[in-house]
C-alpha cells in the first residue's frame, strides 16, 4: 500500500479530509496516524522517533540468524525500539538494553515493548551514547541504526525525511561518527566472541569495512531489497 492508501485505510470522511491535507502539507504518513508497520509489528511513532523503515528489517534479519538461546543485546539509537523488540519479540530467551538520547523516542520505544510483550526483558536508557553509558555492561550483539547521513546532504533529502528528527540522520561531516565511536568505543562492551550489527548507508561500506579493520574485525556486508549495501556485521 502506498501512503495515501495507508492514510484512507485509518479515517474516512472529514478526517480523512483533514488527514489527506496534513500529507499534502507534507507531514509523514506515520506521524500522521501515529504508527507504523515493522516486521509484521505495528509500532507507535512520534516526531522524535526515525520512522521504521523496510530496509532496517534486513538488520533484523541478520540479528536473529546469529541468536540462538538466551543472548544479550544493547540497541543503541533505538528511536521507535523497533529493532529491538522484533528481535526480542522472536527470541524469547534474549534480553536487551535499548538506547536513545532522545525522551520522547524513548518513550515510544517503551510504550512500544509493552505492545509487543517484550517489556519485561527490554531496559531502556536515556542518554547520548557518546557519554559511555554503556559503562562495563557486555553484550553478546551491539547492535545500531546511528544516524548516518552526511551533514551536507541533509538539505537536500526529501521533504517528507526532513520532517523526521535531524539528530535521528546527521551522521557528522562523512556521515561515520557514530560507527567511528561505537566501533571503538564499544567494543569493550562486547563478550569474547561479541559482535556488531550496524544498518549502514548505500554508500558506505568501503569506510565501514576500513573502520573494521582499523580495530581488529572482519567485516561482512549485506545488501538491502534494493541491492544496496545496507548491513555490516562486525566479528
Ligand atoms: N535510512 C534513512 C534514510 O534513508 C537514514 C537512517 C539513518 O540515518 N539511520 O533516510
Amino acid at each position: 500500500m502506498n501512503d495515501i492508501d495507508i492514510i484512507k485505510s485509518y479515517y474516512s470522511g472529514d478526517e480523512l479530509k483533514i488527514a489527506l491535507e496534513k500529507y499534502e502539507s507534507g507531514i509523514p504518513a506515520a506521524y500522521i496516524i501515529g504508527e507504523w508497520e515493522f516486521f509484521g509489528d505495528r509500532y507507535y511513532v512520534n516526531e522524535d522517533c526515525l520512522i521504521p523503515r523496510c530496509d532496517t528489517e534486513r538488520v533484523v534479519e541478520k540479528v536473529l540468524s546469529c541468536i540462538n538461546g538466551s543472548k544479550t543485546i544493547a540497541d543503541i539509537c533505538t528511536g521507535s525500539g523497533c529493532i529491538a523488540i522484533s528481535v526480542l519479540k522472536r527470541k524469547t530467551e534474549a534480553v536487551g538494553l535499548a538506547i536513545d538520547i532522545s525522551s520522547n523516542a524513548i518513550e515510544a520505544a517503551k510504550k512500544n515493548a509493552e505492545i509487543n510483550n517484550v517489556s519485561d526483558r527490554l531496559e531502556f536508557i536515556c542518554a547520548d551514547i557518546f557519554s559511555d553509558p554503556l559503562g562495563d555492561k557486555k553484550f553478546d550483539i551491539i547492535i545500531s541504526n546511528p544516524p548516518y547521513i552526511r551533514t551536507d546532504v541533509l538539505d537536500s533529502l526529501d521533504e517528507y525525511v526532513k520532517k523526521e528528527p535531524v539528530i535521528a540522520l546527521d551522521g557528522g561531516d562523512d556521515g561515520m561518527m557514530f560507527y567511528n565511536y561505537i566501533v571503538t568505543n564499544c567494543k569493550k562492551n562486547l563478550k569474547q566472541n561479541g559482535i556488531f550489527i550496524f544498518e549502514i548507508g548505500y554508500d558506505q561500506e568501503d569506510s565501514i569495512k576500513l573502520l573494521a579493520k582499523q580495530n581488529g574485525f572482519d567485516c561482512e556486508i549485506t545488501k538491502d531489497y534494493s541491492g544496496n549495501p545496507r548491513v555490516a556485521l562486525l566479528k
